[in-house]
C-alpha cells in the first residue's frame, strides 16, 4: 500500500509540472494557468493523503488481523504457533506453553524455540500447507520429556512490502501421548478381547451353553448358535410363536411367564428386576424329544420401564434330572404304591401350607385307613397285601380329579392333599369315591366283600402351626374312628378338644410318674375246671391325690403317643414282678402275674432286657410271668415280632395272645407265633348265651388251639352262664368280672388268700 500511495504523489507532482509546462506552451492566460496550477496541486494533495490513509489503513487492518488470530488461538483448546516464515515473529498460546512448561516470553526466542521443535519442524510446512499435509513429530518438553504432536499449518495472513511477500503462518497442534495410550490400550484390549472371545466360544461349546436374548420391544429372540444346535433351530432370531412351540405343554406356562416379566417388569421392585433368576423346563430338542433345560437370566428395565431386555443362559440339565428324579424316586416313592410317601407329603405339605398364608387358597387334608389290612396279609399273604396296598393307591391317585397329591404315608394310612373349591362336601365325596372304589376292587382282585376303609380329615386353617400339625389333626380324628366301617371323621372343635385333653393328660402324666399317682389294680385268672386262682392279671390305674381313679383307657394312648409308655410299662413290669414275688414270700400260693405291654414297648425297646432286668432285681422265677401282646401289636411286623417273643420265651416267661379275635387275625397266625395263651376277647364273650354263631365261633377257636397245645382264656365273663358254655366249649380259664373286678393289692391280697383257704378245703 506504502508503495502505492508514493506512486500516487509521483504521478500527481508530475501531473502539476506537467500542467505548468502546457501553460507556459500553450501561452495560457497567467490568471488561467494559476487557476490550472492550483487545480493539479491540489489534486496532487488529495492525492498524497489518500495514499497516506491507505497506507495507514492497512498498517491497522494487518495489526487487528493478528491481534483477532492471537485471539483466536489463546481461546482454543489446542497448541497453537503464530509464526512467520522466517521465524522472526512467533507467538505460541497457553495451551502450548502448558503443555511444554516453558512461557510464551521463553518461546519468542529462537533459540529456546529451537530447543523445543525438531529441526526441522516447520521447515517443510508451508509445502505441507500447499499439500494439506499434517506433520507429525516429538516436541521436547522443558526437562527434555518427549511429546508426541501431529500439527497442521495454514496460512492466516498475508502480507508484502518492497522486499516480498511475507506469509503468517498458524500451526495448531494436538498432543497424541493419550491416544497413543489409548491407541495401545485399544490394541491391548482388543487382543484380550479375541482371546476372551476364543476363550468364550471355546467354554460355551465345552460347557455346552446356549444364549437366549431378546430386546425391549423387539419381535424375536436371538437365539445363540449353541443353543440353536441343542435345539435344532436354524435361524438365528426366532419369534415368540416358534419358540413357545418348542416348549413342553406342562412348562408352556413357563414361557408364558417370562414374557408377562418383560412387560410387567416396571410393576416389579428393582430388585427383583435385575437379580438373576433361575427356571427349569422342558423344551422339544434337535434329537426330537423334550429335554430339561435351566434359564438362568436376568431382566433389565428398557427405557420406557415398560419392556424390558430379557437374556440369559440356557443350560441342559437332562442327565441331572434323570439322576435328580432316581433319586427323589428313592427317597420319595413309595416302593409298594409307587406314589409319594410320607416324606414327600411333608415336604409338599409345609410348602403349601407355607405359601397358604400370602394367598387366599386353602387346602384339604384326607388321611385314609385301611380297617383291618391284616385280613388281607392274614389270610392272603404279604404279596396279595402289597397288591391290595397298591391298588388302593391307584385308588387314592384317580380320586385327585380336582387336582392335589396323594402318598402312603405309612404302613396302611395314605393321605390326600386337595385343593379347597369353596364346596365343603368336597373330602368327604373324595373319600366315599375312594371308599366305593376300594370295595370294588376287593370284590374284584380278592374276592373280598367286608373290606372298608376309614377317614380322618381337616382343613389347613382349621388350625396348626405347621403341616406337621395340620396333619396330626387329620390323624387323630382317623383316630377316633372304631376302624370298622367306612367311617368319616372331620376334624372339628369335639376333636379339637379332645387333643388338647390329651396334651394336659400329657403334662400331668409326667408329674404323676414322678409322684408315685400310678399303681397297679390286680384282676383274678380262674382254673374254669376247679375255680382254682391260677394267676392275675396287673392293670394299671392312675390314682390322682383327690382319690379319683382314671381308667388306663384314658392315659395309655396319650402316652403311647408321647413315649412316656416305656417308663410306665417299666414301672408296671418291676411293680407285678416284686409284689407277685412278696406274695409268695408271704407262703400264698404261687401264681402268674400278667402284664400288658404296648407296640412302642415291643418294637422299640430291648424288652427282653427289660423283663430280665426286672426279674432279676426281684427274684421272680420267670415261669411266674405272663407277657401280653395284642394280635394287631404282633401283627405290625411278623418277623420282628416272632424273633422278640422267642427272646422273652427263651427266658422262660411265658407269652398271652390278648383280646384275640378283635383284629380279624387268622389262626394259622397262631401256629407261628411262640405264644402259650390265647385270650379270647370280651366281645365274643358278651353274647355267648343268646348268639349261636358267638358260640360256634368261641368252640372252633378252642379246638384249633388246643390241636396247637395253646391254652385259652376268655376275658369279661360276667355271667354263670357264660362261664359254663365256655366251661362246656373246652375253655382251660376265664377272667372277668364273675370271679372279681381289678382290685388294688391289699384288696387282691384278701382275695388270695380266701381262694388259697377255698382250695385248701377243697383239698381236705
Ligand atoms: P386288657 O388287657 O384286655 O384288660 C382287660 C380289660 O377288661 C380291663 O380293663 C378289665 O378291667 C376289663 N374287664 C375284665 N373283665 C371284665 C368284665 O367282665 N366286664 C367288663 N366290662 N370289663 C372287664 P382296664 O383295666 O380298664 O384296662 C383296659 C385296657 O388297658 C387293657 O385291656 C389293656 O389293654 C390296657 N392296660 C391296662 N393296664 C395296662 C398296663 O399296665 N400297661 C398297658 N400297656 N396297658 C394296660
Ligand atoms: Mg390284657
Ligand atoms: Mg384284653
Amino acid at each position: 500500500m506504502r508503495k502505492y500511495s508514493k506512486l500516487i504523489v509521483i504521478v500527481a507532482s508530475y501531473a502539476a509540472l506537467t500542467l505548468t509546462a502546457l501553460n507556459i506552451a500553450l501561452r495560457i492566460p497567467e490568471h488561467m494557468g494559476v487557476i490550472m496550477g492550483c487545480f493539479t496541486a491540489a489534486a496532487a494533495v488529495s492525492l498524497a493523503i489518500l495514499a497516506f490513509c491507505l497506507v495507514n489503513f492497512e498498517r491497522e487492518r494487518a495489526r487487528k488481523e493478528k491481534e483477532n488470530i492471537s485471539r483466536i488461538m489463546q481461546s482454543i483448546n489446542a497448541m497453537a504457533i503464530l509464526w512467520d516464515a522466517d521465524f522472526r515473529y512467533v507467538e505460541v498460546n497457553s495451551c502450548l506453553t502448558n503443555s511444554i512448561g516453558y512461557t510464551s516470553q521463553d518461546l519468542s526466542d529462537i533459540k529456546t524455540l529451537k530447543k523445543v521443535l525438531p529441526a526441522d519442524a516447520f521447515a517443510p510446512s508451508l509445502q505441507a500447507v500447499v499439500n494439506n499435509r499434517d506433520e507429525e513429530f516429538y516436541v521436547t518438553a522443558k526437562g527434555g520429556a518427549k511429546v508426541c504432536t501431529i500439527w497442521n499449518t495454514s496460512i492466516v495472513s498475508v502480507s508484502s512490502d518492497r522486499k516480498r511477500t511475507r506469509y503468517l503462518m498458524l500451526s495448531i497442534g494436538l498432543d497424541l501421548s493419550e491416544s497413543i495410550r489409548m491407541k495401545e490400550d485399544l490394541i491391548k484390549y482388543s487382543k484380550e478381547l479375541a482371546e476372551s472371545e476364543t476363550r468364550y466360544t471355546l467354554s460355551m461349546e465345552l460347557s455346552e451353553i446356549g444364549l437366549l436374548l431378546k430386546a425391549a420391544g423387539r419381535a424375536n429372540y436371538y437365539v445363540s448358535e449353541q443353543l440353536r444346535n441343542m435345539l435344532g433351530i436354524n435361524s438365528e432370531y426366532v419369534s415368540d410363536g416358534v419358540l413357545r412351540a418348542r416348549f413342553h405343554p406342562a412348562d408352556v406356562m413357563i414361557f408364558d411367564a417370562l414374557g408377562s416379566a418383560m412387560t410387567n417388569c416396571s410393576a416389579q421392585d428393582d430388585e427383583t428386576v435385575r437379580s438373576v433368576h433361575c427356571t427349569e423346563f422342558r423344551m422339544l430338542s434337535a434329537d426330537n424329544t423334550y429335554r430339561w433345560y435351566q434359564f438362568r437370566y436376568k431382566i433389565n428395565p428398557g427405557q420406557t420401564k415398560l419392556l424390558a431386555d430379557i437374556g440369559g443362559a440356557i443350560l441342559d440339565i437332562t442327565k441331572n434330572k434323570e439322576k435328580d428324579s432316581l433319586i427323589e424316586k428313592m427317597a420319595y416313592i413309595d416302593d409298594v404304591t409307587q406314589i409319594y410317601n410320607r416324606n414327600k407329603f411333608m415336604q409338599i405339605g409345609q410348602e403349601i401350607f407355607e405359601c397358604s398364608h400370602d394367598t387366599d387358597l386353602n387346602y384339604w387334608i384326607i388321611v385314609l385307613d385301611i380297617d383291618n389290612f391284616h385280613i388281607i396279609n392274614d389270610t392272603c399273604g404279604y404279596t396279595n397285601g402289597n397288591k391290595l396296598l397298591n391298588e388302593f393307591g391307584k385308588a387314592v391317585q384317580d380320586a385327585l380329579t380336582t387336582g392335589g397329591f396323594g402318598a402312603r404315608i405309612g404302613g396302611d394310612n395314605f393321605a390326600l392333599l386337595i385343593r379347597d373349591n369353596g364346596d365343603e362336601e368336597l373330602p368327604v365325596n373324595i373319600i366315599r369315591s375312594i371308599q366305593d372304589k376300594f370295595k370294588i376292587i376287593c370284590a374284584d382282585k380278592f374276592s373280598s366283600q367286608g373290606m372298608t376303609c376309614s377317614a380322618g380329615y381337616c382343613k389347613m386353617s382349621d388350625g396348626g402351626e405347621d403341616f406337621a400339625k395340620v396333619l396330626d389333626h387329620a390323624e387323630f380324628s382317623l383316630s377316633m374312628s372304631d376302624g370298622t366301617k367306612n367311617d368319616i371323621i372331620r376334624y372339628d372343635n369335639a376333636v379339637h378338644d379332645k387333643i388338647v385333653r390329651s396334651a394336659a393328660i400329657e403334662n400331668e402324666l409326667v408329674s404323676a410318674i414322678e409322684n408315685h399317682e400310678l399303681v397297679l389294680y390286680y384282676q383274678p385268672k380262674i382254673h374254669l375246671g376247679n375255680g382254682t386262682l391260677i394267676g392275675m392279671e396287673a392293670l394299671i390305674r392312675w390314682v390322682k391325690p383327690d382319690g379319683t381313679v382314671v381308667p388306663p383307657a384314658d392315659f395309655i394312648s396319650v402316652a403311647e403317643s408321647s413315649l412316656l409308655i416305656t417308663k410306665i410299662s417299666e414301672f408296671v413290669l418291676h411293680e407285678a414282678c416284686r409284689q407277685n414275688k412278696a406274695w409268695q414270700d408271704m407262703g400264698l400260693p404261687p401264681v402268674t402275674v400278667s402284664i400288658n405291654l404296648t407296640a412302642v414297648d415291643f418294637y422299640q425297646t430291648d424288652v427282653k432286657e427289660s423283663i430280665m432286668k426286672a426279674l432279676d432285681a426281684t427274684g421272680l422265677d420267670p415261669q411266674w410271668l405272663d407277657v401280653e401282646l395284642t394280635e394287631s401289636l404282633a401283627l405290625k411286623d411278623i418277623d420282628h415280632a416272632i424273633q422278640q417273643m422267642q427272646e422273652i420265651r427263651d427266658l422262660g416267661v411265658k407269652l398271652s395272645m390278648d383280646d384275640f379275635g378283635t383284629g380279624y387275625s387268622s389262626l394259622s397266625y397262631i401256629q407261628v407265633l411262640p405264644i402259650t395263651l390265647l385270650k379270647l376277647d370280651r366281645s365274643f364273650i358278651m353274647y355267648l348265651e343268646e348268639d349261636e354263631i358267638s358260640r360256634e365261633i368261641v368252640s372252633a377257636v378252642i379246638r384249633i388251639a388246643k390241636t396247637k397245645k395253646i391254652e385259652t382264656i376268655a376275658e369279661g365273663i360276667e355271667t354263670i352262664g357264660q362261664a359254663d358254655i365256655l366251661k362246656e366249649a373246652g375253655c382251660d380259664h376265664a377272667q372277668g368280672y364273675f370271679y372279681g373286678k381289678p382290685m388294688p393289692k391289699d384288696k387282691f391280697e384278701e382275695f388270695m388268700k380266701m381262694k388259697a383257704r377255698e382250695a385248701a378245703s377243697v383239698n381236705a
